[in-house]
């Protein structure tokens, strides 16, 4: 199985299995503890800590370990329902994931606007401006990078908006985080990410939130996390976590994706030159180096695709892992402008730091194959 799904989830690397590993094996005691072996535990969810917050540039105590980032993005919204004022608006861009949109929906109903994007799947930055000015809403929540097209949003712009308004900006940064370079990101005020995305295990993930800020928290309980999340800290997740983010880091830094981004851009140019009628989602805007997502010809159903593409031995997807199973477009590319007739023809590869040149050529092979015998079906 060739694996193209890395925006659903990534295979989680030797080195984070190593991690859990070693403090599953070492370190037996509960982080909350006094004794000798609760202070190990301790030491080590403090040292994650310093590793992340050196990664974002943010104050270690800025950081809360959760579940993921569906709890993390979660309790931001709760936070706020708590904190604004009972009419205060709150903009939430179109395309988020499901666990920002839903969760914004769910504590704000109506007071929740949603920022346009363009067709070209970016946040409409003039709608934005104009509107921070007149509405000036209690929260910004636009994400780093979209998961089904892998878009980039121009977030550092957003947030240096939002600065100037006094306004606090959220950024879910789940598929940015360990595929593009994190500087900067701890200057947001609430950014929330998810191991499974970068290398890491499933079921863990963090919320940074500002400099000694108050939380509300979504879970009530023990007193862990500064009072800010209940629960007895999973140390060996966090570990391996922090050990897969850790790995990532380097390889950004020595620039490995700008190799794989050619890669991916030639997979691209030759994809529209033997599938006439496809198209390529945001294909001139900044994106995320992993990802394709593609408007296949007329006439071919995107689950068909993911299913004939599974048996001839790729794993790809229509899109969001959270959106497939219903034949339904997804809002996002509703958002951007397409019909519901174009948008079930959406198919995302999204590869990862594994994927290699020749497996990008025979996902090209692998389509035209199939794309012949859906043909020849008609
Ligand atoms: N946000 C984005 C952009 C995602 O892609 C995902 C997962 O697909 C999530 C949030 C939710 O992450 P998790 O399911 O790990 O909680």
């Amino acid at each position: 199985m060739i694996y193209f799904d890395y925006n659903a989830t990534a295979p989680v690397m030797r080195e984070a299995r190593e991690a859990w590993l070693n403090v599953t094996e070492k370190i037996a005691g509960n982080p909350s503890s006094m004794h000798h072996a609760g202070t190990k535990a301790a030491i080590a969810l403090a040292d994650a800590r310093e590793t992340l917050a050196a990664v974002l540039g943010c104050n270690p105590m800025d950081i809360v370990w959760t579940s993921g980032a569906t709890e993390a993005n979660n309790t931001v919204m709760h936070h706020f329902a708590r904190k604004l004022a009972p009419t205060e608006p709150i903009f939430v861009s179109a395309i988020e994931h499901p666990c920002v949109d839903d969760s914004s929906r769910h504590y704000f109903g109506k007071r929740v606007r949603n920022i346009p994007v363009t067709r070209e799947g970016v946040v409409d930055m003039d709608w934005l401006t104009t509107e921070l000015a007149d509405a000036r809403p209690g929260l910004v929540a636009v994400m780093a990078a979209n998961n089904e097209t892998g878009i980039i949003q121009p977030w550092r712009e957003i947030l240096a908006i939002c600065q100037a308004y006094e306004v606090p900006f959220f950024t879910d940064a789940v598929q940015f985080i360990g595929k593009m370079p994190c500087k900067g990101l701890g200057d947001c005020d609430y950014v929330s990410g998810a191991a499974h995305k970068f290398g890491g295990p499933r079921g863990v993930g963090f919320l940074k939130i500002p400099h000694r800020s108050h939380l509300t928290p979504l879970l009530l309980g023990g007193k862990q996390e500064g009072g800010r999340r209940a629960g007895t800290e999973n140390v060996a997740i966090i570990a391996a976590m922090i050990a897969a983010l850790e790995i990532r880091e380097k390889q950004i830094a020595r620039s490995e994706h700008l190799l794989r981004k050619v890669w991916r851009d030639n997979f691209e140019a030759q994809f529209l030159r033997v599938m006439p009628g496809a198209t390529i989602l945001g294909q001139n805007q900044p994106r995320l180096w992993n990802t394709v997502s593609a408007l296949m010809p007329e006439g071919d159903r995107k689950s068909q695709w993911v299913i004939r593409l599974d048996k001839a031995g790729f794993a790809v997807s229509t899109g969001s892992a959270c959106t497939t199973g219903k034949e339904e477009p997804s809002h996002v590319l509703s958002a951007m402008g397409f019909k519901a007739a174009h948008a079930l023809r959406a198919v995302r590869f999204s590869a990862g730091w594994e994927t290699s040149e020749p497996e990008w050529e025979a996902l090209l092979k692998a389509i035209l194959k199939v794309h012949g015998e859906m043909q020849q079906k008609g």
